[in-house]
């Protein structure tokens, strides 16, 4: 990174340049590009511009670390333990920094970059756990063979994350990718690469070898795409969009590349006529406008009953109005800005639309006044009524603070509903009926079902979406077999 004139003085503590074989360096060409606030427009920092000829030198680092073994034969599983604790305490000694940069570089309220960042330092801590306890297996196979199942690094790993969650997505898969083994290439969104090399940063001080963790900067078609047909790379992992994940599946068909996709959603949010309604309001608000509603697990479909339709939708209006808009850093703050212009063209262009295409225009919160905020990319949290999925808001993945209420009858109707949509990641159930909790939660088709709560992401349980919403799992154990060969050894004991 090079620094920007009146830039924060926080962002000293970027590192400057990308991270390619244990050095800092600019892009071959000398490019670099913007990063932004979100919340005022201004240029904060400038980043290297990586090419595909930088892509290729990073690709070479993490082949060669893989390939000579300092990750794997070189060290032993306590060892990279150790590393993963050093990098898990670095966070937490940084917490407070890396919170701000991660503030400044993809606007969210501080309390929620607070909860990101406390994650990672679990995510590292959690995986150093798993190092030393990856095992294989011996399968019976009669008595003059010996059959050894064992567990290998898929080798090197292309890692390719968005910004939502800029820090937290990396580590996500940069935790378990290290504690298998692997070797990585990490590319962070472009609105959002600060944390992502002070990622680097921390593991080099932890004493990650030169060539395990590289992280080029730049736009996916330039320092992504490379490395989806480079055969050097073994794996590639990806969190975005379904269109970029559907181009990531077809491009790695090619070589046969092993991918691990994290997509989009629409998830929903049901409400029975039995829920505890105070909290399922809550949460139910909180599912759709919480970190400004660009999660892809959000509760962007609202099924509420029509025996508590009216309260719950008067509520949820209640919790939107009760929300500030402001500057991620300001402590009062609970909604920030949404990441770029780009974004907030895309989802005010919905919200425009929505009226026009069969929604029932319902509430639309109030932007920020301060003129210091007057550039800032600000969405007003909005809640609609559909009285089905014909209008487009009621479809399609917004990414941003939009609920799109509907009212149900019966529990058949309701699953049924919740189930028509390309996408199957994420939902939630509000019942004190413990029964249909959990008849519903077996019915809808999605990778994660919430009882009486919404958007909690345990590093320790799974994460991953059916149908559209993605391919593999991660978090937890789950992730593991993503980075991870099985082969078998066979050993004839007879004569
Ligand atoms: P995106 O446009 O798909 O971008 C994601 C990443 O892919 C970015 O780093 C991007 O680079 C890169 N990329 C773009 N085109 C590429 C190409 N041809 N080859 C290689 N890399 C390429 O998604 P986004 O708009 O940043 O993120 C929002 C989406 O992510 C939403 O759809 C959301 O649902 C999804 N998401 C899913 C999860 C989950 O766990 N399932 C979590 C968070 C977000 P650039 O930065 O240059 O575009
Ligand atoms: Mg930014």
């Amino acid at each position: 990174m090079s620094s920007v004139d009146g830039a924060p003085a926080v962002l000293a503590r970027v590192p400057a340049g990308m991270h390619i074989d244990g050095r800092w360096v600019a892009a071959i060409d000398g490019e670099e590009f913007e990063s932004v606030d979100p919340a005022t427009g201004r240029v904060i920092a400038r980043v290297p511009r990586a090419q595909a000829a930088d892509v290729d030198r990073a690709v070479a680092a993490a082949r060669s670390a893989f390939d000579d073994g300092r990750w794997g034969e070189a060290v032993s599983a306590r060892d990279r333990a150790r590393i993963l604790h050093r990098m898990s305490d670095l966070v937490r000694e940084r917490r407070d920094e890396l919170v701000e940069i991660e503030v400044l570089d993809c606007g969210k309220p501080l309390a929620d970059a607070r909860g990101d960042i406390d994650e990672v330092a679990f995510m590292f801590e959690y995986y150093a756990g798993w190092a030393t306890k990856i095992a294989g297996d011996i399968p019976p196979v009669g008595s003059d063979a010996l059959s050894l199942v064992v567990r290998e690094p898929v080798g090197v790993c292309g890692l390719i994350v968005p910004w939502n969650y800029p820090m937290l997505m990396a580590a996500q898969k940069v935790a378990p990718a290290l504690a298998t083994g692997c070797t990585v290439v990490l590319k962070p969104a472009e609105q959002t690469p600060l944390t992502a090399l002070c990622m680097a940063a921390i593991a080099e001080e932890a004493g990650l070898p030169a060539g395990v963790l590289n992280v080029v900067t730049g736009f996916g078609v330039e320092a992504g795409e490379p490395m989806l047909t480079d055969p050097r790379v073994d794996k590639i992992s990806f969190t975005g969009s379904l269109g970029v994940g559907r181009h990531i599946q077809r491009t790695c068909a090619d070589q046969l590349k092993r991918v691990t996709l994290e997509l989009g959603g629409k998830s929903p949010n049901i409400v029975f006529g039995d829920a505890p309604i105070a909290e399922a309001i809550v949460g139910t608000a909180a599912g759709i406008f919480g970190n400004q509603g660009e999660v892809c697990s959000a509760g962007s479909r609202v099924f509420v009953h029509a025996s508590v339709y009216d309260e719950v939708l008067e509520g949820m209006v209640a919790q939107a109005s009760a929300i500030r808009l402001g500057s991620g850093l300001d402590e009062s703050t609970t909604m920030g800005p949404l990441v770029s212009a780009r974004q907030r063209d895309r989802v005010r262009s919905f919200v425009d639309a929505a009226p026009g295409d069969g929604a029932r225009h319902v509430f639309t919160g109030a932007l920020p006044e301060s003129a210091e905020l007057a550039e800032g990319f600000f969405v007003a949290p909005s809640v609609f009524e559909v009285p089905d999925h014909s209008p487009a808001i009621a479809r399609e993945e917004i990414f941003g603070p939009v609920a799109t209420v509907f009212r149900f009858e019966d529990v058949d109707e309701v699953v049924r509903q919740a189930n028509n949509t390309e996408y199957g990641l994420a939902a939630a159930i509000w019942t004190r009926d413990i029964n249909l909790a959990l008849t519903t939660a077996r019915r809808v088709r999605a990778g994660v079902v919430w009882v009486n709560d919404s958007q909690p992401a345990p590093s320790e349980s799974l994460w991953g979406g059916y149908k559209q919403s993605g391919v593999g799992r991660e978090l937890g154990r789950y992730a593991l077999d993503a980075y991870l060969e099985t082969k078998q050894i066979y050993i004839n004991l007879g004569s």
